[in-house]
Protein backbone atom coordinates (compact mmCIF):
# COMPACT_ATOMS: atom_id res chain seq x y z
CA UNK A 1 0.00 0.00 0.00
CA UNK A 2 1.02 3.23 -0.77
CA UNK A 3 2.24 5.34 2.20
CA UNK A 4 0.06 8.73 2.54
CA UNK A 5 1.35 12.18 2.00
CA UNK A 6 -1.54 13.16 3.97
CA UNK A 7 -1.57 14.55 7.62
CA UNK A 8 -3.79 11.87 8.52
CA UNK A 9 -4.21 7.73 8.03
CA UNK A 10 -1.06 6.31 7.97
CA UNK A 11 1.49 8.91 7.29
CA UNK A 12 1.06 8.87 11.07
CA UNK A 13 2.59 5.16 11.35
CA UNK A 14 5.88 4.76 11.37
CA UNK A 15 8.03 3.24 8.38
CA UNK A 16 8.44 0.13 10.50
CA UNK A 17 4.50 -0.27 11.11
CA UNK A 18 4.15 -0.36 7.19
CA UNK A 19 4.77 -3.18 4.99
CA UNK A 20 8.71 -2.86 3.40
CA UNK A 21 7.13 -5.60 0.80
CA UNK A 22 5.58 -5.02 -2.88
CA UNK A 23 2.00 -5.92 -1.98
CA UNK A 24 -0.76 -7.63 -4.63
CA UNK A 25 -3.74 -5.80 -6.03
CA UNK A 26 -5.91 -8.24 -4.01
CA UNK A 27 -4.44 -6.70 -0.46
CA UNK A 28 -3.88 -2.94 -2.24
CA UNK A 29 -7.67 -3.43 -3.03
CA UNK A 30 -8.79 -4.31 0.48
CA UNK A 31 -6.80 -1.84 2.03
CA UNK A 32 -4.74 0.57 0.05
CA UNK A 33 -6.03 4.24 0.86
CA UNK A 34 -7.28 3.40 4.41
CA UNK A 35 -7.52 6.39 6.56
CA UNK A 36 -9.11 5.42 9.64
CA UNK A 37 -10.09 7.95 12.00
CA UNK A 38 -8.77 7.53 15.58
CA UNK A 39 -12.09 5.90 16.97
CA UNK A 40 -10.25 2.73 15.24
CA UNK A 41 -13.44 2.12 12.98
CA UNK A 42 -12.87 -1.40 10.96
CA UNK A 43 -14.37 0.03 7.43
CA UNK A 44 -14.31 3.25 5.92
CA UNK A 45 -15.81 5.97 7.63
CA UNK A 46 -18.13 7.89 5.98
CA UNK A 47 -17.46 11.65 5.94
CA UNK A 48 -20.89 13.03 4.54
CA UNK A 49 -20.00 16.57 5.14
CA UNK A 50 -19.95 19.02 2.39
CA UNK A 51 -17.38 21.34 4.58
CA UNK A 52 -14.28 21.93 7.07
CA UNK A 53 -13.73 23.62 9.79
CA UNK A 54 -9.64 25.32 11.10
CA UNK A 55 -8.54 25.65 14.39
CA UNK A 56 -7.77 29.20 13.32
CA UNK A 57 -7.67 32.13 10.66
CA UNK A 58 -4.43 31.18 10.14
CA UNK A 59 -4.72 27.66 9.45
CA UNK A 60 -7.44 28.37 7.23
CA UNK A 61 -5.43 30.75 5.29
CA UNK A 62 -2.29 28.41 5.50
CA UNK A 63 -4.96 25.48 3.86
CA UNK A 64 -5.62 27.85 1.15
CA UNK A 65 -2.65 28.78 0.53
CA UNK A 66 -1.76 25.02 -0.13
CA UNK A 67 0.84 25.29 2.64
CA UNK A 68 -1.10 22.77 5.09
CA UNK A 69 -2.75 19.73 3.86
CA UNK A 70 -6.51 20.62 5.21
CA UNK A 71 -9.71 19.42 3.21
CA UNK A 72 -11.29 23.02 1.90
CA UNK A 73 -14.46 21.83 0.71
CA UNK A 74 -15.97 18.50 -0.51
CA UNK A 75 -15.98 19.98 -4.15
CA UNK A 76 -12.29 20.10 -4.24
CA UNK A 77 -11.41 16.91 -1.56
CA UNK A 78 -13.09 14.62 1.01
CA UNK A 79 -11.39 12.17 3.00
CA UNK A 80 -13.94 9.14 2.26
CA UNK A 81 -13.61 10.02 -1.98
CA UNK A 82 -9.55 10.69 -0.88
CA UNK A 83 -9.61 6.91 0.62
CA UNK A 84 -11.34 5.90 -2.20
CA UNK A 85 -9.12 7.54 -4.72
CA UNK A 86 -5.81 6.25 -3.18
CA UNK A 87 -6.88 2.65 -3.26
CA UNK A 88 -7.66 3.03 -6.98
CA UNK A 89 -4.28 4.57 -8.15
CA UNK A 90 -2.44 1.85 -5.86
CA UNK A 91 -4.80 -0.76 -7.89
CA UNK A 92 -3.79 0.69 -11.06
CA UNK A 93 -0.13 1.73 -9.88
CA UNK A 94 -0.65 5.74 -10.61
CA UNK A 95 0.84 8.16 -9.15
CA UNK A 96 -2.54 10.42 -8.57
CA UNK A 97 -6.52 9.77 -8.82
CA UNK A 98 -9.12 12.37 -9.02
CA UNK A 99 -12.74 10.90 -8.52
CA UNK A 100 -16.01 12.04 -10.23
CA UNK A 101 -19.68 12.06 -10.17
CA UNK A 102 -19.60 9.71 -13.68
CA UNK A 103 -17.67 8.69 -16.20
CA UNK A 104 -18.49 11.02 -18.26
CA UNK A 105 -17.07 13.87 -16.13
CA UNK A 106 -14.36 11.76 -15.58
CA UNK A 107 -13.77 11.57 -19.52
CA UNK A 108 -14.49 15.40 -19.88
CA UNK A 109 -12.51 16.32 -17.08
CA UNK A 110 -9.43 14.49 -18.61
CA UNK A 111 -9.67 15.87 -21.89
CA UNK A 112 -11.12 19.22 -21.25
CA UNK A 113 -8.27 20.20 -19.15
CA UNK A 114 -5.46 19.36 -21.25
CA UNK A 115 -7.15 21.69 -24.67
CA UNK A 116 -7.67 25.23 -25.23
CA UNK A 117 -9.32 26.88 -28.59
CA UNK A 118 -6.87 25.38 -31.39
CA UNK A 119 -5.91 22.50 -29.95
CA UNK A 120 -6.20 19.04 -32.16
CA UNK A 121 -8.01 15.71 -30.54
CA UNK A 122 -7.19 12.29 -32.76
CA UNK A 123 -8.69 9.45 -31.34
CA UNK A 124 -9.99 6.08 -32.09
CA UNK A 125 -13.01 5.62 -34.14
CA UNK A 126 -15.06 3.15 -31.88
CA UNK A 127 -15.70 4.50 -28.95
CA UNK A 128 -18.43 5.26 -26.56
CA UNK A 129 -21.27 7.36 -27.89
CA UNK A 130 -20.98 9.91 -25.13
CA UNK A 131 -17.42 10.29 -25.46
CA UNK A 132 -17.99 10.49 -29.05
CA UNK A 133 -20.13 13.71 -29.03
CA UNK A 134 -17.98 15.54 -26.64
CA UNK A 135 -14.84 15.43 -29.10
CA UNK A 136 -16.96 14.98 -32.41
CA UNK A 137 -19.26 18.32 -31.25
CA UNK A 138 -19.08 19.36 -27.84
CA UNK A 139 -15.15 19.90 -28.06
CA UNK A 140 -15.25 21.56 -31.75
CA UNK A 141 -18.24 24.21 -30.63
CA UNK A 142 -15.06 25.59 -28.73
CA UNK A 143 -12.17 25.55 -31.26
CA UNK A 144 -10.96 22.45 -30.39
CA UNK A 145 -10.44 20.30 -34.26
CA UNK A 146 -10.87 16.64 -34.06
CA UNK A 147 -9.13 13.44 -36.28
CA UNK A 148 -10.38 9.94 -35.88
CA UNK A 149 -8.66 7.30 -37.14
CA UNK A 150 -9.02 3.17 -37.65
CA UNK A 151 -8.24 2.48 -34.41
CA UNK A 152 -6.30 -0.81 -35.30
CA UNK A 153 -4.73 0.26 -37.94
CA UNK A 154 -0.85 1.41 -37.35
CA UNK A 155 -1.05 3.51 -40.72
CA UNK A 156 -3.83 5.54 -39.77
CA UNK A 157 -2.35 6.00 -36.56
CA UNK A 158 1.06 7.12 -37.82
CA UNK A 159 -0.62 9.61 -40.75
CA UNK A 160 -2.62 11.24 -38.01
CA UNK A 161 -0.20 11.99 -35.47
CA UNK A 162 2.39 13.71 -38.19
CA UNK A 163 0.42 16.98 -37.20
CA UNK A 164 0.85 18.73 -33.97
CA UNK A 165 -1.65 16.79 -31.44
CA UNK A 166 -2.76 18.20 -27.93
CA UNK A 167 -4.51 14.94 -26.64
CA UNK A 168 -4.79 11.54 -28.04
CA UNK A 169 -8.23 9.31 -26.98
CA UNK A 170 -8.39 5.32 -27.03
CA UNK A 171 -10.67 3.29 -26.06
CA UNK A 172 -9.95 -0.64 -25.64
CA UNK A 173 -11.80 -2.63 -26.10
CA UNK A 174 -13.60 -0.58 -27.66
CA UNK A 175 -17.52 -0.97 -26.51
CA UNK A 176 -19.67 -2.26 -27.96
CA UNK A 177 -17.32 -4.09 -31.06
CA UNK A 178 -14.54 -5.19 -28.49
CA UNK A 179 -12.07 -4.31 -31.21
CA UNK A 180 -8.39 -3.85 -29.84
CA UNK A 181 -6.46 -1.01 -30.21
CA UNK A 182 -2.13 -1.21 -29.08
CA UNK A 183 -1.77 1.35 -26.22
CA UNK A 184 2.33 0.90 -26.59
CA UNK A 185 2.21 1.83 -30.19
CA UNK A 186 -0.48 4.53 -30.19
CA UNK A 187 1.77 5.80 -27.10
CA UNK A 188 4.96 5.70 -28.94
CA UNK A 189 3.77 7.21 -32.16
CA UNK A 190 1.78 10.40 -30.10
CA UNK A 191 4.62 10.95 -27.45
CA UNK A 192 6.63 11.82 -30.83
CA UNK A 193 4.41 14.76 -31.30
CA UNK A 194 4.02 15.86 -27.71
CA UNK A 195 0.42 14.97 -27.41
CA UNK A 196 -1.15 13.66 -23.82
CA UNK A 197 -3.06 9.87 -24.32
CA UNK A 198 -5.71 9.09 -22.41
CA UNK A 199 -7.27 6.03 -22.32
CA UNK A 200 -11.02 4.72 -21.56
CA UNK A 201 -9.79 1.89 -19.74
CA UNK A 202 -13.96 0.78 -18.48
CA UNK A 203 -13.88 -2.03 -20.96
CA UNK A 204 -11.04 -3.84 -19.48
CA UNK A 205 -11.72 -2.47 -15.87
CA UNK A 206 -8.46 -1.83 -13.29
CA UNK A 207 -7.96 -5.81 -13.12
CA UNK A 208 -7.62 -6.47 -17.09
CA UNK A 209 -5.34 -3.91 -18.13
CA UNK A 210 -2.86 -1.49 -16.99
CA UNK A 211 -2.15 1.00 -20.05
CA UNK A 212 -0.12 3.53 -17.71
CA UNK A 213 2.21 0.62 -17.75
CA UNK A 214 1.92 -0.01 -21.88
CA UNK A 215 2.98 3.87 -22.12
CA UNK A 216 0.20 5.79 -21.72
CA UNK A 217 -0.57 9.14 -19.58
CA UNK A 218 -3.74 9.08 -18.20
CA UNK A 219 -6.47 6.46 -17.63
CA UNK A 220 -10.23 7.01 -16.77
CA UNK A 221 -12.64 5.09 -15.85
CA UNK A 222 -16.42 5.13 -15.03
CA UNK A 223 -16.58 3.60 -12.00
CA UNK A 224 -20.47 2.56 -12.48
CA UNK A 225 -19.28 -0.46 -14.48
CA UNK A 226 -16.89 -2.96 -12.84
CA UNK A 227 -15.75 -0.85 -10.18
CA UNK A 228 -19.12 -0.80 -8.12
CA UNK A 229 -20.31 -3.50 -11.15
CA UNK A 230 -23.65 -3.96 -8.72
CA UNK A 231 -25.44 -1.76 -10.29
CA UNK A 232 -25.88 0.89 -7.44
CA UNK A 233 -24.12 4.24 -8.38
CA UNK A 234 -22.35 6.48 -10.68
CA UNK A 235 -18.39 7.21 -10.43
CA UNK A 236 -15.88 8.02 -12.38
CA UNK A 237 -11.87 8.75 -11.65
CA UNK A 238 -8.98 10.15 -13.73
CA UNK A 239 -5.52 8.30 -13.09
CA UNK A 240 -2.08 9.61 -13.92
CA UNK A 241 0.98 11.10 -12.77
CA UNK A 242 0.69 13.42 -9.44
CA UNK A 243 2.10 16.56 -11.76
CA UNK A 244 -0.96 16.08 -14.13
CA UNK A 245 -4.05 15.33 -11.25
CA UNK A 246 -2.36 18.39 -9.39
CA UNK A 247 -2.17 21.05 -12.31
CA UNK A 248 -4.49 20.08 -14.66
CA UNK A 249 -7.26 17.92 -13.36
CA UNK A 250 -7.53 19.46 -9.77
CA UNK A 251 -7.67 23.13 -10.98
CA UNK A 252 -10.15 22.53 -14.00
CA UNK A 253 -12.42 19.96 -11.28
CA UNK A 254 -12.06 22.80 -8.21
CA UNK A 255 -13.93 25.49 -10.64
CA UNK A 256 -16.43 23.28 -12.28
CA UNK A 257 -17.23 20.76 -10.00
CA UNK A 258 -17.64 16.96 -11.21
CA UNK A 259 -17.05 15.87 -7.91
CA UNK A 260 -17.53 12.66 -6.41
CA UNK A 261 -19.94 12.74 -3.99
CA UNK A 262 -18.83 11.08 -0.38
CA UNK A 263 -21.57 8.65 -0.24
CA UNK A 264 -20.49 7.35 -3.74
CA UNK A 265 -17.29 6.75 -2.51
CA UNK A 266 -17.80 4.88 0.32
CA UNK A 267 -19.97 2.50 -1.83
CA UNK A 268 -17.03 2.20 -4.04
CA UNK A 269 -14.53 1.74 -1.69
CA UNK A 270 -16.48 -1.33 -0.56
CA UNK A 271 -16.75 -2.30 -4.18
CA UNK A 272 -13.02 -2.09 -4.92
CA UNK A 273 -12.37 -4.78 -2.23
CA UNK A 274 -14.39 -7.53 -4.34
CA UNK A 275 -13.47 -6.10 -7.85
CA UNK A 276 -10.57 -8.69 -8.56
CA UNK A 277 -12.46 -11.84 -7.60
CA UNK A 278 -15.69 -10.46 -9.74
CA UNK A 279 -13.80 -9.20 -12.56
CA UNK A 280 -11.93 -12.51 -12.88
CA UNK A 281 -14.83 -15.05 -12.62
CA UNK A 282 -16.88 -12.39 -15.13
CA UNK A 283 -13.92 -12.33 -17.28
CA UNK A 284 -13.87 -16.26 -17.45
CA UNK A 285 -17.46 -16.44 -17.90
CA UNK A 286 -17.40 -14.34 -20.56
CA UNK A 287 -14.99 -16.55 -22.32
CA UNK A 288 -16.87 -19.74 -21.75
CA UNK A 289 -20.13 -17.58 -23.49
CA UNK A 290 -18.26 -16.26 -26.49
CA UNK A 291 -16.74 -19.97 -27.25
CA UNK A 292 -20.77 -21.55 -26.69
CA UNK A 293 -21.70 -18.70 -29.10
CA UNK A 294 -19.25 -19.35 -31.62
CA UNK A 295 -20.45 -22.99 -32.09
CA UNK A 296 -24.51 -22.02 -32.18
CA UNK A 297 -26.52 -22.38 -35.09
CA UNK A 298 -28.48 -18.92 -36.28
CA UNK A 299 -24.84 -16.86 -35.12
CA UNK A 300 -23.56 -14.98 -37.32
CA UNK A 301 -21.12 -12.91 -35.59
CA UNK A 302 -19.01 -13.43 -32.25
CA UNK A 303 -16.89 -10.70 -31.02
CA UNK A 304 -14.26 -11.36 -28.32
CA UNK A 305 -10.73 -10.82 -27.54
CA UNK A 306 -9.80 -13.89 -26.34
CA UNK A 307 -11.24 -15.78 -28.92
CA UNK A 308 -8.45 -16.89 -31.48
CA UNK A 309 -11.12 -15.54 -34.42
CA UNK A 310 -10.98 -12.51 -32.86
CA UNK A 311 -8.84 -9.96 -35.08
CA UNK A 312 -6.85 -8.12 -32.33
CA UNK A 313 -6.27 -11.58 -30.31
CA UNK A 314 -2.38 -12.07 -30.08
CA UNK A 315 -2.56 -7.82 -29.25
CA UNK A 316 -5.40 -8.18 -26.65
CA UNK A 317 -3.29 -11.23 -25.34
CA UNK A 318 -0.12 -9.28 -24.60
CA UNK A 319 -2.11 -6.47 -23.23
CA UNK A 320 -4.85 -7.70 -21.31
CA UNK A 321 -5.03 -9.80 -18.31
CA UNK A 322 -8.63 -11.02 -19.63
CA UNK A 323 -10.63 -10.37 -22.84
CA UNK A 324 -12.78 -8.80 -20.77
CA UNK A 325 -16.66 -9.56 -19.17
CA UNK A 326 -18.30 -8.21 -22.65
CA UNK A 327 -18.98 -10.21 -25.73
CA UNK A 328 -20.50 -8.57 -28.63
CA UNK A 329 -22.32 -11.01 -30.90
CA UNK A 330 -25.12 -10.99 -33.68
CA UNK A 331 -28.03 -13.21 -34.78
CA UNK A 332 -28.99 -14.41 -38.09
CA UNK A 333 -31.82 -11.97 -39.06
CA UNK A 334 -32.91 -8.69 -38.98
CA UNK A 335 -33.72 -6.59 -36.21
CA UNK A 336 -37.17 -8.09 -35.44
CA UNK A 337 -35.45 -11.57 -35.64
CA UNK A 338 -32.35 -9.79 -32.64
CA UNK A 339 -35.33 -8.34 -30.33
CA UNK A 340 -37.28 -11.86 -30.80
CA UNK A 341 -34.24 -13.34 -29.59
CA UNK A 342 -33.44 -10.78 -26.57
CA UNK A 343 -37.32 -11.18 -25.45
CA UNK A 344 -37.02 -14.61 -25.50
CA UNK A 345 -34.12 -14.18 -22.59
CA UNK A 346 -35.22 -15.46 -19.01
CA UNK A 347 -32.39 -14.90 -16.95
CA UNK A 348 -30.11 -12.20 -18.93
CA UNK A 349 -31.69 -8.86 -18.52
CA UNK A 350 -32.54 -6.28 -21.50
CA UNK A 351 -30.51 -3.09 -20.31
CA UNK A 352 -27.80 -0.68 -21.51
CA UNK A 353 -25.68 -1.11 -18.42
CA UNK A 354 -22.83 -3.12 -18.59
CA UNK A 355 -20.10 -4.35 -15.57
CA UNK A 356 -22.98 -5.83 -13.39
CA UNK A 357 -23.07 -8.37 -11.04
CA UNK A 358 -26.39 -9.01 -13.25
CA UNK A 359 -25.56 -10.38 -17.20
CA UNK A 360 -27.09 -7.52 -19.30
CA UNK A 361 -28.08 -7.30 -23.33
CA UNK A 362 -28.14 -4.50 -25.07
CA UNK A 363 -29.08 -3.82 -28.51
CA UNK A 364 -26.60 -0.37 -29.34
CA UNK A 365 -28.03 0.13 -32.69
CA UNK A 366 -31.95 0.95 -30.93
CA UNK A 367 -30.15 2.74 -27.71
CA UNK A 368 -26.36 3.16 -26.51
CA UNK A 369 -24.92 4.21 -30.09
CA UNK A 370 -28.86 5.35 -31.56
CA UNK A 371 -27.38 9.02 -31.27
CA UNK A 372 -24.98 8.22 -33.92
CA UNK A 373 -26.12 8.38 -37.47
CA UNK A 374 -26.59 5.61 -39.67
CA UNK A 375 -22.83 5.86 -41.49
CA UNK A 376 -21.12 6.27 -38.10
CA UNK A 377 -22.84 3.34 -36.70
CA UNK A 378 -21.29 1.54 -40.35
CA UNK A 379 -18.38 2.64 -39.37
CA UNK A 380 -18.06 1.31 -36.24
CA UNK A 381 -19.60 -2.10 -37.16
CA UNK A 382 -22.76 -1.62 -35.17
CA UNK A 383 -25.35 -3.18 -37.41
CA UNK A 384 -29.20 -3.93 -36.49
CA UNK A 385 -28.61 -8.09 -35.54
CA UNK A 386 -25.50 -7.03 -33.09
CA UNK A 387 -26.03 -7.33 -29.31
CA UNK A 388 -23.73 -6.63 -26.69
CA UNK A 389 -23.36 -9.05 -23.74
CA UNK A 390 -22.53 -8.17 -20.09
CA UNK A 391 -21.97 -11.45 -18.44
CA UNK A 392 -22.41 -11.24 -14.74
CA UNK A 393 -22.00 -13.26 -12.08
CA UNK A 394 -24.49 -16.14 -12.56
CA UNK A 395 -23.30 -19.37 -12.92
CA UNK A 396 -22.15 -19.80 -16.13
CA UNK A 397 -24.05 -22.78 -16.95
CA UNK A 398 -27.55 -20.82 -16.56
CA UNK A 399 -26.21 -18.40 -19.13
CA UNK A 400 -25.19 -20.77 -21.43
CA UNK A 401 -28.84 -22.45 -21.03
CA UNK A 402 -30.92 -19.32 -21.36
CA UNK A 403 -29.18 -18.06 -24.62
CA UNK A 404 -29.39 -21.68 -26.17
CA UNK A 405 -32.97 -21.84 -25.20
CA UNK A 406 -33.77 -18.05 -26.48
CA UNK A 407 -31.80 -19.16 -29.66
CA UNK A 408 -34.00 -22.36 -30.04
CA UNK A 409 -31.15 -24.87 -30.22
C1 LIG B 1 -20.32 3.75 -19.38
C2 LIG B 1 -19.12 4.19 -20.11
C3 LIG B 1 -18.69 5.52 -20.00
C4 LIG B 1 -19.44 6.57 -19.23
O1 LIG B 1 -19.60 6.29 -17.88
P1 LIG B 1 -20.83 6.84 -16.96
O2 LIG B 1 -20.45 6.42 -15.58
O3 LIG B 1 -22.06 6.17 -17.46
O4 LIG B 1 -20.89 8.31 -17.14
C5 LIG B 1 -17.54 5.86 -20.71
N1 LIG B 1 -16.88 4.96 -21.47
C6 LIG B 1 -17.28 3.67 -21.58
C7 LIG B 1 -16.50 2.73 -22.43
C8 LIG B 1 -18.42 3.25 -20.91
O5 LIG B 1 -18.83 1.98 -21.04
Amino acid sequence: MTKRTRPWGYSDLTDAQLPDWNLHTDTVSVRGGLARSGFGEGAEALYLNSGFTYDSAEQAESAFKDETEHHLYSRFSNPTVAMFEDRLAAIEGAEACFATSSGMAAMFASVACLVKQGDHIVASASMFSSCYVVITEILPSWGVTFELVEGTEEKDWAAALSKPTAVVVIETPSNPLMEIVDIAMVSRLAHKVGATVVVDNVMASPVMQKPLELGADVVFYSATKHIDGQGRVLGGAILGSREYIKTKVLPFARHTGPSMSAFNAWVLLKSLETMTMRVERMNSSALKVAEFLAQQDGISLVSYPFLKSHKGYDLAKRQMGGGGSTVAFAVDGDKAATFKFMNALKVIDISNNLGDSKSLITHPASTTHRRLSPEVQATMGITENLMRLSVGLEHPDDLLHDLKQALGN
